[in-house]
């Protein structure tokens, strides 16, 4: 390639940031240094491995605890969490929800199980999600409010909900989105699953939803094995995301009565002993994730081409994954830099196809995408383990 200068230059800075001893870096691996194997072996010794015991409990009053959030729902992936959370906000059968289209696939499958139909929103640079600005200009032209309800002009359809999506841990500009949610009489729903551990001006994402959902997926910031969480700070919510996510079960000694058609969503004991010993560790592993981004950005800051993605200024981020951006969308650059990372052992990729893209979505709304499609085409992670941080300290 051409002008491969400065992309060659880049391989070697970000090289130069890790470990150099190793064949194979991943991009995230879990780290269990802590009381991971004490609790999980007081579940087998004590036969409680199951849906219900005591580090189910513990888990959800750390987790409210750690978030600032009054009630965590524990559960079995966070998709199962965000597909509750909107169902527990009112989204119904062909409503439109607002999620941004540069997101994991979970955004867009939980609206699904609704019934419900995404409707795909642009990024903005400085966060990696949903843009307030542009959306608030879009809805000011597609919608009318209605009692109290905001219809798609387009479409006919009531949009309910709008997903925003904390981008590798960065916070989404929450102000300006609430205010339009206020104005638009839309739900605010946060998809946190990768943003355990930041923070918009000073407090814990997850705090601003109706309901927000975290995850806890093997290459999440901590790790059940596979899990979730549902918050909210409304008490009655959490207790109809509890019974719903539980079979909907009406507790009694012994009758089994069903008050609905409830999910199986529980998070088994086992997973939530990995939870609490995970979530003891998470601070030394926030600042071990910094340290890392801080030599990773110290040493892309000398690449011409290209920058390193940083907290926005309103924000502390959790530098779930560090991402590096080429200044200009070019798939060539970008495919380049993945080949050569990738050859030299240095796990990379680019971020998701855009949902918009997949075939099952292709048909659904969608405003302006240009943001969204130039990240698409110029931004790589780069890897981002807890132990990489470990030299850098
Ligand atoms: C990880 C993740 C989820 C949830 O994924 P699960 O594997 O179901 O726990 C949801 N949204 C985003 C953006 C994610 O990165």
């Amino acid at each position: 390639m051409r002008d491969s200068g400065d992309l060659d230059k880049l391989v070697k800075v970000v090289s130069s940031a890790l470990p150099g001893d190793q064949k194979f870096i991943a991009l995230h691996e879990p780290r269990f240094c802590g009381n991971e194997w004490e609790y999980v072996k007081e579940c087998l010794d004590t036969g409680w491995v199951s849906s219900v015991g005591k580090f189910v409990d513990r888990f959800e009053q750390d987790l409210a605890e750690y978030t600032g959030v009054n009630n965590a729902i524990a559960v079995v992936n966070g998709t199962a969490a965000l597909h509750i959370c909107l169902k527990l906000a009112g989204v119904e059968q062909n409503d439109e929800v607002l999620i941004p289209s540069f997101t994991f696939i979970a955004t867009a499958n939980a609206v699904s199980y609704c019934g419900a139909i995404p409707h795909f929103a642009d990024s903005e640079m400085r966060t990696l999600g949903l843009d307030p600005f542009k959306l608030s200009n879009y809805l000011r032209d597609i919608t009318e409010v209605k009692r109290g309800h905001c219809y798609n002009k387009i479409t006919g359809r009531r949009i309910k909900a709008v997903v925003p999506m904390h981008t590798f841990g960065h916070p989404v500009d929450l102000d300006p989105l609430m205010e339009i949610c206020a104005n638009y009489h839309i739900e605010l729903i946060e998809d946190a699953a990768e943003s355990l551990g930041s923070y918009y001006k000073g407090q814990h994402t997850g705090n601003f939803g109706k309901l927000s959902a975290l995850s806890f997926n093997g290459n999440k910031v901590i790790t059940t094995g596979g899990g979730g969480a549902i918050l909210t700070n409304d008490e009655s919510l959490a207790k109809f995301a509890k019974h719903i996510t539980t079979t909907a079960k009406i507790p009694h000694k012994w009758a089994f009565n069903h008050d609905q058609i409830g999910f199986n969503y529980r998070l088994p004991n086992i997973n939530a002993a990995l939870g609490c010993a995970q979530l003891e560790q998470l601070e030394q592993f926030l600042i071990k994730k910094r340290a890392l981004a801080d030599s990773y950005r110290k040493v892309i800051t000398e690449v011409d081409c290209v920058s390193f993605m940083v907290e926005p200024e309103f924000a502390k981020s959790n530098y779930w994954l560090n991402a590096i951006l080429l200044n200009k969308p070019d798939i060539t650059k970008r495919d380049y830099l993945l080949e050569k990372l990738n050859d030299q052992g240095i796990m990379s990729r680019p971020a998701w196809t855009l949902m918009h893209k997949l075939p099952m979505f292709a048909e659904y709304p969608k405003m302006d995408l240009t943001i969204a499609e130039g990240l698409e085409m110029q931004l790589i992670n780069i890897p981002s383990s807890v132990v990489l941080g470990e030299t850098n300290e």
